[in-house]
């Protein structure tokens, strides 16, 4: 959580892990409690002119409910934009973490200026934001982008949490490698992760890391091969987008060399020349604050855009006036 001025610049940030699965009472219970620290730790009493916030999930981006998401058990529809326009009397957005991201990094991060990016999320999961001539495109209902469910293969042994078999997810995705990390040490096929398992069972994806800096051969085939599979997706999206900058972030992205090294190559090799002339592929810069930062700016640019602007400026600002978010008229 944090606060921002109008310029997007974060003010003031709290960072604390949380698990989603609690549901939606429990994880925004919270995040209300540190919303309201953080307001009364204005120096003033600046009223609140609007709340960002993004979750990872699907979202329709027009109500702020998330819809189906795969690992977020109670969240179903439920009505974060409502809930948080409710108690604080303010206009609320609510988008994809992703997308989030993506828009942080075009406004304040590596992309600043770029018009064609796609920002990749490797972590627990797998999913991508993309912006189209310096815009999100969030598509017709706001989930262009959730790449992590493409099939990969046709092996029906390839179960995804999302009921499908063959996603990219559950072959690349966070929990995929954990729990292959975990299974080859369990049955002696990676000796260091054996031994890594004494202390902690079971792994996270982030220990292949160390047991790649360590040349534990099994790690270093494993990584590669999520990099291969997750480089043979952005194939297709560099071929379908044409981005001039794709940045990598979450766990996964920065848990060693490995994994990017194979993913540039399988980019590099699938997708056409003309495509990759000036293609860069890079790390996220704002690395676990790109979407904070991002949450901040779609909020300044709901206020402040054509659409909504007249809606208000004779109000004077946006505060008290949570129907600003409403969907706009077609
Ligand atoms: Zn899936």
């Amino acid at each position: 959580v944090g606060v921002s001025d109008l310029a997007g610049r974060l003010r003031d940030i709290h960072e604390e892990p949380a698990d989603i699965s609690a549901g939606p009472e429990q994880v925004l219970g919270r995040v209300e409690e540190l919303f309201d620290k953080l307001i009364d730790g204005l120096a003033d009493d600046r009223p609140i002119w609007g709340i960002g916030i993004g979750l990872p999930g699907p979202v329709e981006y027009a109500v702020g409910r998330p819809i189906a998401p795969p690992i977020m058990p109670g969240w179903d529809a439920y009505p974060v934009r409502g809930r948080f326009a409710a108690r604080y009397g303010a206009p609320a957005w609510v988008d994809n973490e992703v997308n989030l991201m993506a828009l942080g990094e075009i406004r304040a991060g590596h992309a600043r200026g770029q018009q064609d990016v796609v920002f990749l999320k490797i972590g627990t999961g797998i999913g991508a934001g993309l912006v189209s001539h310096g815009h999100l495109h969030r598509g017709a209902q706001g989930v262009a982008g959730d790449v992590g469910h493409v099939a990969i293969t046709e092996d029906r042994s390839v179960i995804c949490r999302c009921g499908n078999v063959g996603c990219l997810e559950a072959l690349a995705g966070g929990a995929a490698l954990a729990r292959q990390a975990t299974a080859a040490g369990r049955d002696g096929r990676s000796p260091y992760l054996a031994e890594r398992l004494r202390d902690k069972d079971p792994l996270e994806a982030t220990d292949l890391a160390d047991a790649v800096a360590h040349g534990d051969p099994f790690s270093v085939e494993l990584l590669s091969t999520a990099g291969r599979h997750v480089g043979s997706m952005l194939a297709s999206l560099v071929n379908f987008y044409n981005p001039s900058l794709i940045i990598l972030g979450g766990g996964v992205a920065g848990a060693g060399d490995q994994l990017l090294a194979a993913l540039r190559e399988a980019v590099y090799r699938r997708s056409l020349p003309l495509a990759t002339r000036d293609l860069r592929i890079t790390r996220s810069m704002l690395s676990d604050q790109a979407g904070l930062h991002g949450a901040a700016f779609m909020v300044i640019d709901e206020l402040l855009s054509v659409e909504r602007l007249p809606n208000w400026i004779d109000l004077g600002s946006p505060a008290g006036h949570p129907e600003l978010a409403d969907p706009l008229p077609e």
